[in-house]
């Protein structure tokens, strides 16, 4: 088991001046950790940085707000582990292992040194924060059009690579017109949501749902062929269609059509989107409530 010497949080009892002043000291760690936003950079170079001032084996960086663990190197026995904090804000927790039990003025440099990183650790997590913001619905809280238009090319080129196949599910709510004005425009927000959450209970963790539109919404579902995705675009339209939404007392039945697309050769983003699309259409035309699969 691993046997941890130390496990302190670092929080803003470090003054700014105080911080500024470990940062001139240190300025070559500093000036490296100020050369990327990204987490497993902004760690790989700490790592590296203070490895001759504080010798490692090992580190797990973990940061739930973004789903993060990071870790390198072998796991062993002897842990000192420091969850980061200031002005409120976590910025996770960086655990680093070796053989050698910590001493104390090990953990003493260490926590001067921590003061190096938790400036552009707090960047790289307002950083974050932005984008998830930028590329989120925030009625839903699916991924956003923005976010479909820079995933899709990343997937179709993924899946090209690796010989990977790669499928799309088009999703338009029935008569949604109907439920706003019937009910108001508030039922209908109540109601994207609801289905945007039934949608997510239908899906794998790998799987992606963006709002296309205004009630569109489009799955991609990464390493699922066409038989897979047809399974599981059936399961969505039936949860649908067994949710009834209650709404000021009232039950409201909501029905959705979909289409189902898989990636080609030499397939272009466009080129599937608009075959799931026509899908959906015919799933439209054919009566609504239903699956059509593109051929
Ligand atoms: P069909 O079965 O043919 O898809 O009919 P429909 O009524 O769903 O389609 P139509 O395109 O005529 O209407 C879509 C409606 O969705 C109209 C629009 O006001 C509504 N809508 C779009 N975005 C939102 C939203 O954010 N909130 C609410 N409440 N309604 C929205
Ligand atoms: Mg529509
Ligand atoms: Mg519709």
């Amino acid at each position: 088991m691993t046997k941890k010497s130390a496990n302190l949080a670092l929080i803003s009892n470090k003054t700014f001046e105080a911080t500024k002043v470990v940062n001139i000291n240190h300025y070559d760690i500093s000036s490296a950790l100020q050369t990327t936003l990204e987490f497993n950079k902004l760690i790989a170079n700490f790592s590296q940085k203070i490895e001759s001032l504080v010798s490692h084996n090992a580190y797990v960086y973990t940061n739930p707000e973004f789903g993060l663990e990071i870790k390198n190197g072998v796991v062993t026995k002897h842990a000192c582990s420091y969850a980061l904090k200031i002005d409120n804000q976590q910025l996770g927790e960086l655990k680093l292992m070796r053989h050698q039990k910590f001493a104390v003025a090990d953990l003493e440099l260490l926590e001067t040194l921590l003061c190096c990183l938790i400036y552009p650790l707090k960047n790289a997590t307002l950083y974050h924060q932005a984008l998830k913001m930028a590329h989120t619905d925030p009625l839903t809280q699916t991924k956003n059009r923005a976010a479909f238009d820079d995933d899709i090319n990343r997937e179709i080129s993924l899946a090209m690579r690796h010989s990977r196949s790669l499928s799309m599910i088009f999703l338009d709510i029935d008569e949604f017109k109907y439920i706003n004005d019937q009910h108001g425009h508030e039922c209908g927000d109540v109601a994207l949501s609801s289905i945007a959450k039934w949608i997510k209970e239908c899906l794998r963790a790998g799987d992606s749902v963006y709002r296309f539109g205004g009630e569109e919404f489009v799955i991609l579902l990464s390493e699922t062929d066409l038989v897979g995705a047809e399974v599981v675009a059936e399961r969505i339209r039936s949860a649908i269609e067994d949710h009834i939404l209650a709404y000021n007392m009232q039950p409201i039945h909501i029905t959705a059509s979909l289409g189902v697309g898989e990636l080609r050769a030499n397939d272009t983003a466009d080129r599937l989107v608009k075959r799931t699309d026509d899908a959906m259409y015919k799933a439209k035309k054919s009566g609504r409530n239903q699956v059509v699969v593109a051929i």
